[in-house]
């Protein structure tokens, strides 16, 4: 007789019932081998033991809605009525307890999946990897992780529903790597990891790079490629901790974004740099003082006369040999605060520049500088900037000071504030970014800027709707009408430059006519191209 007592008793505590149940069968019966076949379960219940059996023989015990075999050395074995008996109670002792099961093992695959793909999520990753290196060395794999380029911008651009479906999209290319010697997963959003072969380096990343996919838009098929910025990881045995894995390769890809280069690997320089990056917050003001911030110009361009219009100043870090930009530093010295004497420090550097420069009596542009949101909790800023531009003597006419649309009403009344102050000195303003916050139209009719600075993603021309066209030509008519002036930022070609002149706006900015540069190539520009004052 089977001991059911101590059955039940496993399966109450959620233990697999078919591996207890046929525990049970095997220790009873002595058999090597047990399939079960029942409408019941979804699938053929296999169970080899350790015991001898004859696999040619197979004993077959059927009971209308099982088939239940099992193989014995024995070949001549045959059930009692006893044991048939207690072979239809376990039978249904498993069919009871087996909802109970599922239910059970599908809430902890939810627990290690991604709802959105059906990918396994950080755990269930970091749980494959562990049972990878059961029987494989870390040695044999690298790890990586993968972010989509400019994915935001595409979530603004159309929807987050049409956001999702190329996450999904891009998930089953990731998918297609799965197998019983790798691990993959999705971290949620726009965010993938993979454990892979050392030798699918080359295939994984072509897949991954650039997938191209069609999505039906606003009822049209739109043709979208989806590129993924890849860091990554060459495991070693040394030291190997599979839990660091996603860490490390996520400093490698968001190295790769900041780089931007299409795939980056972690190496200990480049652990040692973001170590470093990520205590700015500390080191900040030593930095500044041993002279490592300095100050890039960016040039504006008249895109008729190919003349300069402008420059903008724009802040770099050198940081163990290299020029680190601003989205690497800006929002560590948001949090805290010490923005602002960033932003005083470019602005002080440029006017500085500005002096020396006319001092030699040369013809200057107007020059800008950048604020971020942050320096708006300082009610002295006016002062602070109105005091560093008289001390070097500089025109207010030279300066134009770039700020971004706010995100709520009562930073829109500090900003309002600033402009109107600027307005009063003299001073010029512009609202960079424009079209990307929430207040684009008030800030025209409201306040007094000279300038708007439409944001680069506005023509970007791979993924332009009729809408943006609608858009852009009429954010140009409208600034036209309430006279202010209008410049593009982030023009990259000659196309993008042609199509913004169709419109009605000739000055621009962008990789097309100058990266920014440091300040010498900046003024050699100035002398070879020379300015135009429209
Ligand atoms: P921004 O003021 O909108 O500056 C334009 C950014 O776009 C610059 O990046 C510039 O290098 C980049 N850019 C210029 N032309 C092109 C192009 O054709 N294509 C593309 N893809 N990009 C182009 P950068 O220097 O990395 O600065 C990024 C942002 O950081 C700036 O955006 C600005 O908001 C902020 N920033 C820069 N310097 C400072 C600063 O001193 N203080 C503060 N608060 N923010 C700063
Ligand atoms: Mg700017
Ligand atoms: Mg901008």
């Amino acid at each position: 007789m089977f001991d059911f007592k101590s059955l039940i008793d496993a399966l109450k505590s959620g233990s697999d019932p078919f591996r207890c149940a046929l525990d049970l069968v095997k220790d009873e019966l002595h058999i090597g081998k047990i399939v079960i076949k029942s409408d019941a379960f979804p699938d053929t219940l296999e169970y080899i033991s350790t015991e001898e059996y004859d696999k040619d023989n197979p004993i077959k015990y059927e009971n209308g809605s099982y088939d239940f075999t099992f193989f014995k050395n024995d070949k001549n074995y045959e059930l009692t009525d006893e044991e048939k008996n207690d072979i239809d109670v376990l039978l249904r002792i498993l069919e009871l307890y087996y909802n109970n099961f599922i239910l059970r093992r599908q809430a902890e695959e939810r627990e290690t999946l991604s709802s959105d793909t059906n990918m396994p999520n950080a755990k269930g990753f970091f749980k494959q990897i562990h049972i990878l290196l059961n029987s494989h060395k870390p040695s044999e794999y690298n790890s990586y992780y993968i972010n989509l380029k400019g994915f935001g911008f595409v979530n603004r651009l159309y929807n987050y529903q049409i956001g999702d479906q190329l996450i999904k999209e891009y998930a089953k290319k990731v998918k297609e790597f799965t197998s019983s010697d790798s691990a993959i997963g999705h971290l949620g959003g726009d965010n993938f990891v993979a454990f892979l072969k050392k030798e699918k380096h080359k295939e994984f990343v072509n897949a991954v790079s650039k997938v191209n996919v069609e999505l039906e838009v606003d009822g049209n098929k739109t043709k979208i490629e989806i590129k993924g910025v890849i860091g990554y990881q060459e495991n070693s045995d040394k030291d190997f901790d599979y839990r660091s894995v996603i860490a490390n390769t996520a400093i490698a890809c968001q190295y790769a974004k900041i780089a931007k280069k299409p795939i980056e690997k972690l190496t200990p320089a480049l652990l040692e740099m973001f170590i470093s990056i990520n205590n700015i917050e500390h080191t900040f003001k030593d930095e500044l003082e041993m002279g490592n911030f300095s100050v890039y110009y960016q040039p504006k361009f008249d895109i008729n006369t190919g003349k300069i219009i402008g420059v903008e100043a724009l802040s770099r870090w050198k940081n163990k040999g290299k020029v680190l930009p601003p989205s690497v530093f800006v929002p560590i010295l948001e949090k805290n605060g010490d923005i602002i004497q960033l932003d005083l420090f470019v602005l002080e550097s440029l006017c500085k520049d500005i002096h020396n420069y006319r001092n030699l009596g040369n013809n200057i542009v107007p020059a800008s500088c950048n604020l971020s949101r942050k320096d708006f909790e300082d009610e002295e800023l006016e002062d602070k900037i109105i005091n560093i531009i008289r001390k070097y003597n500089v025109k207010t006419e030279d300066i134009v000071i770039e700020v971004t649309e706010t995100t709520n009403l009562e930073e829109n009344e500090r900003l309002a504030r600033f402009i109107n102050k600027m307005w009063q000195n003299g001073i010029m303003t512009s609202i960079d970014d424009f079209g990307t916050g929430y207040s684009s139209l008030s800030v025209l009719r409201d306040f007094k800027v000279n300038e708007i600075k439409i944001d680069r993603t506005f023509i970007n021309r791979n993924m332009m709707s009729e809408s943006d066209e609608i858009i852009i030509s009429s954010i140009i008519a409208m600034a036209k009408k309430l006279n202010i002036s209008v410049i593009c930022e982030g023009v990259e070609t000659k196309e993008q430059a042609d199509f913004l002149a169709k419109y009605g706006c000739f000055r621009a900015q962008g990789y097309y006519y100058s990266k920014p540069v440091p300040k010498l190539e900046f003024e050699d520009m100035l002398k070879k191209i020379g300015t135009y004052h429209d």
